[in-house]
């Protein structure tokens, strides 16, 4: 992995964790992890119909390597297709604007500052199941269920 030391400033995050096989059971083990730049650039270029110059410009990189973001990104999800793999959506050299936080019970988002405090309650449900989600995706929190 060649080393840089740009961070890629994304506006959100996935919906989801990721995804798994049917028919199949899932092995975690075997997961094909697909980082926050990759699941960038194929949201930008494959659903948004971005060509690659704009997507290097929004992400501050240079062309070569979105195309090189994006081909990593179409192998491991072929090998997921293919190989009936789950995948996990987690890691990547990435900088977030806000901190997300998602309330287990009613999967309500919570977006604040980066330095604010982790609210204690959900605003719309009141549970005090509240993640973050910035955890989640970025290193992995370990502990609630999508982390398996
Ligand atoms: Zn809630
Ligand atoms: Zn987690």
């Amino acid at each position: 992995m060649p080393r840089s030391k740009n961070l890629r400033m994304l506006q959100e995050l996935p919906i989801v964790k990721g995804f798994r096989p049917m028919w199949m059971r899932p092995r975690y083990g075997q997961s094909v992890v697909l980082n926050l730049e990759e699941y960038e650039v194929l949201r930008l270029i494959d659903y948004e119909g971005k060509i690659h110059e704009e997507v290097a410009g929004m992400m501050n990189v240079s062309r070569p390597t979105v195309t090189r973001i994006y081909e990593s990104a179409r192998k491991k999800l072929s090998t997921a297709l293919v190989e009936g793999r789950s995948f996990l959506i987690e890691g990547g050299e990435i900088e977030l604007s806000e901190h997300h936080y998602l309330c287990e019970a009613c999967h309500h988002r919570i977006s604040l500052p980066p330095m604010a405090e982790k609210p204690e309650l959900c605003p719309a449900c009141g549970s005090e199941r509240i993640i973050s989600l910035n955890d989640c995706f970025i290193r992995g929190c370990r502990r609630c269920r999508r982390c398996r």
